[in-house]
């Protein structure tokens, strides 16, 4: 951490490649490719560091997005990962589109079959590290004559033919670049596609089990980090001659933020641990993602009230904690979209294809899908 106090304008992306923190970008990646095939639950300790400090930093530790290209039967994309255990790579991923975001069956760009490849042709929007990366995958909808689009996902030089990238300005998580990605007459080869054709959504499912993970370990790292902090302010702010910390309502709403704290990152070591043993429970990880950022949001709310006028002052750093966890609510599924996702599991997908507007399937699954969780 002593570099980053050596940097103050500090990128987590580009801090990747400094010397003296060379081994991280491959901790979460197998050995073959130069990784340290950390596992779920070690990450899961090292995100929730990272986030103690600043969310941002969960863009300095494992592959990020890259392990979506490990989940692919397939060695052709180890050159990749291991340029990506060495920082000299990196992968941002390219899903979101103006038109569809939760929803990925509806999802508009499209991968035209042509000769030995496909051609790209869509626009992606609100896209992290779109300066920074190296690569792109790029979720698009193949689309065959007479045959359903099938979602499929493509790894992507940022340099290739076509590919354009245009600058946004989010509201927090501001360190690296963020954005609109357009893609126009992008010719790839068959070569680039991960997985087989149609296998977007399995890709999808397996990779963000993971990242919601560790994403939900940062949210709680920061939101703990916060109430440390106010626990010091609560014994040091004196008001009407003694500590703010004597109000029985700001113990009683710290004991509270604790606890939910405390149950989310129990969650997450029982959510890592399943990874860990090759299960992928992912509605456990959607359940995990939603609660433990809204209960890492509810906390540093909290946390700025109590300490006041200071809470509003940038200089305490809740306020930062507070856009950037706001980012995370959105970023890889909202909490609204997490949390269907674990009534779908509990209900059957009867009541879901209804809430998705889709005419209803079969609902047997409903009474052994809702055991699951007991
Ligand atoms: C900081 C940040 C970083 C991001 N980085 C990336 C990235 O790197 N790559 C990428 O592809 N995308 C990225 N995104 C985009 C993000 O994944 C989408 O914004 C998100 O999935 C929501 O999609 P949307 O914006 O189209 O909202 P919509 O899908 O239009 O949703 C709008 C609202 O409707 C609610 N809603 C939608 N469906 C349901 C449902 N079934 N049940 C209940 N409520 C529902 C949502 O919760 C939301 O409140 C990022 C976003 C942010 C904020």
């Amino acid at each position: 951490m002593a570099v980053l106090q050596r940097h103050e304008a500090w990128n987590p992306v580009a801090l990747r490649a400094h010397q003296d923190l060379a081994d991280w970008a491959g901790l979460d990646l197998a050995p073959r490719v130069g990784g340290a095939a950390w596992g779920a639950s070690d990450m899961a300790r090292l995100f929730r560091e990272c986030g103690r400090r600043d969310v941002e930093l969960r863009d300095l530790i494992g592959a990020g997005h890259a392990r979506l290209l490990a989940l692919a039967a397939t060695r052709r994309f180890d050159p990749v990962l291991s340029a990506v255990a060495k920082s000299a790579a990196y992968c941002a991923i390219a899903i979101t589109e103006p038109d569809a975001g939760s929803d990925l069956r509806a999802l508009a760009t499209a991968a035209r079959p042509v000769d030995r490849g496909y051609v790209l042709d869509g626009i992606k929007q609100y896209i992290s590290r779109i300066s920074e990366c190296t690569h792109f995958i790029v979720f698009a909808a193949v689309q065959r004559v007479a045959q359903e689009p099938s979602i499929s996902a493509f790894l992507v030089p940022r340099d290739a033919p076509g590919l354009a990238t245009e600058a946004m300005r989010p509201s927090g998580l501001a360190t690296v670049s963020w954005g609109r990605v357009h893609l126009r007459r992008t010719r790839v080869p068959i070569a680039a596609r991960i997985g087989g054709e149609g296998e977007g959504f399995s890709l999808f499912r397996h990779h963000f089990c993971y990242w919601r993970t560790m994403i939900a370990a940062v949210a709680i790292g920061s939101a703990q980090a916060a109430i440390d902090q106010t626990a010091g302010w609560m014994k040091s702010r004196h008001v009407f001659g003694a500590p703010i910390g004597r109000f029985s309502h700001l113990q009683q709403t710290m004991a509270h933020w604790i606890a939910r704290l405390r149950m989310a990152w129990l969650l997450a070591e029982s959510v890592a641990e399943q990874i860990d043993n090759r299960v992928w429970p992912v509605a456990d990880a959607a359940m995990l993602k939603a609660e433990a950022i809204e209960a890492a949001l509810g906390a540093t709310e909290w946390a700025m009230t109590v300490f006041g006028g200071a809470g509003y002052d940038t200089a305490t750093g809740l306020e930062k904690r507070y856009r950037d966890l706001l980012g995370l609510r959105i970023a890889d599924g909202t909490s609204d979209v997490l949390r269907s996702q674990v009534a779908r599991a509990f209900l059957g997908e009867r009541l879901y294809d209804l809430s998705m507007s889709r005419a209803p399937s079969d609902g047997r699954a409903s009474d052994s899908q809702s055991r699951r969780f007991w």
